[in-house]
């Protein structure tokens, strides 16, 4: 029998979320997460969508990444999908941070973690974690291909112009600046299903796409290709954020420095954590500013407007980038759900072409639609993303065949 299963991993320092897929058609047979790896009140949450059996919950005492592995075998094992399974073809790990170098899904060898290791200075919160997942996967696993996908690959085509900063040629080489961007896994996805709903090949489409969780960037893909994003070196820049400030003057570091007296730690903390919506209104969750919005709160409507003033900036700025635009894409968290989001993003945008037909905004669901009127000039679509989906279709077209 073919193997053709594929687990994909996705390791924080802490946790550990998975998903095993039969490629044959891609149907989720398991998706789960462990959570408080190293701690005594570590928990893991296991679906198993393959036999229809209901959420199972296990608390306790989970010691690293190799036990909560090994705990999520035992978990798949129930069903017969454990990770000794010979129907497994291979284990897809998400990795943030694959620089330049990785434009592509690579199979992972001793050359391949090196470089991995060697962009943590770039990635010092999500690499070391990505590279204790892959560890812990071959260690149970050696024989199996294991596949990194990076969220920085899809932007690897983007041209000089918007890749490099205006900063110093040498120092930026000499310490590796320049713009990434991130969630590539996402906008790629999103390009191409935008394309598929609009009926035409991912080449002959020009789309922006705006991923809004509680990360956001934006990305502007001209005949399947980023051309631009809205994340840089790091996650940091670009949209408002739940936790991040997106695009600042430079100069608000030096001046917390200097005048604030804050360390680079603390700005770094702050710039990251406690900015974007929950800087400016206490909360980061869309659905809790809509409510509180709903209910005459100014701080909240203030982020709103602010969280929609930068999202506006960027549609504009990526429509002059591509020129032409034949769709935008909203996804993630905010994209899919948030219909006020929608709505205020393009509002007045009619000029170019964007307008956003509110009975069909209002209609939740989970498949791709449009949200424009029927003619419109430019398709605007609602397209839940699937990260997981395209890591296991990416690891699968690298190995599946083998
Ligand atoms: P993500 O990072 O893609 O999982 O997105 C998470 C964010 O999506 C949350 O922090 C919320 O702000 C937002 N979100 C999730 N569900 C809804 C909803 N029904 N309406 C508005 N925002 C939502």
């Amino acid at each position: 029998m073919s193997s053709s299963r594929i687990l994909v991993l996705n390791s924080g320092s802490s946790s550990v979320k998975y998903q095993l897929l039969d490629m044959r058609d891609s149907s989720r047979l398991a998706v789960g997460l462990v959570e408080r790896i190293g701690e005594e009140t570590a928990r893991l949450r296991h679906t198993p969508l393959a036999s229809g059996a209901e959420t199972r919950e296990w608390g306790g005492a989970i010691a690293d990444h190799e036990a909560a592995l090994k705990a999520v075998s035992a978990e798949l094992a129930k069903d017969g999908l454990g990770l000794d399974s010979p129907e497994l073809a291979a284990i897809g790990h998400r990795v943030v941070h694959g620089g330049k170098h990785f434009t592509e899904p690579t199979v992972i060898d001793d050359a391949v973690l090196a470089e991995i290791e060697r962009l943590i200075p770039v990635a010092p919160l999500h690499n070391p974690a990505n590279l204790t997942g892959i560890r812990t996967a071959q260690h149970l696993r050696p024989d199996l291909p294991q596949v990194a996908v990076f969220d920085t690959a899809f932007h690897t085509t983007m041209p000089e112009s918007a890749a490099r900063y205006a900063i110093d040629v040498e120092t930026a080489d000499r310490h590796r600046i320049r713009r990434y961007g991130f969630h590539g896994t996402s906008h790629a996805y999103v390009s191409r299903a935008t394309a598929k709903l609009l009926g035409k090949a991912p080449e002959d489409v020009n789309v922006i796409v705006l991923h809004l969780g509680n990360g956001a960037s934006a990305s502007a893909v001209r005949g399947g290709r980023c051309v631009d994003t809205s994340m840089g070196l790091t996650p940091l820049e670009g949209l408002v954020m739940g936790t991040r400030s997106g695009d600042l003057d430079p100069a608000v570091i030096f001046h917390l420095a200097r005048v604030g007296e804050m360390s680079i730690e603390e700005i770094d903390t702050l710039l990251n954590k406690k900015s974007g919506l929950i800087g400016l209104c206490g909360d980061n969750d869309m659905r809790e500013i809509h409510r509180r919005i709903d209910e005459g709160d100014e701080r909240a409507q203030l982020a709103f407007d602010i969280y929609i003033h930068r999202l506006k900036k960027y549609i504009g700025a990526y429509y002059a980038v591509l020129g032409t635009v034949d769709g935008i894409a909203f996804t993630a968290g905010v994209g899919e759900n948030a219909a006020p989001v929608r709505e205020a993003a393009l509002a007045g945008l009619e000029q170019l072409g964007l307008v956003v037909d509110a009975g069909l905004n209002a209609v939740r669901g989970d498949e791709p639609r449009l949200i424009s009127p029927d003619g419109a000039r430019v398709a605007v679509a609602v397209v839940p993303t699937d990260e997981e989906l395209e890591i296991a279709t990416q690891t699968y077209a690298l190995v599946g065949n083998r």
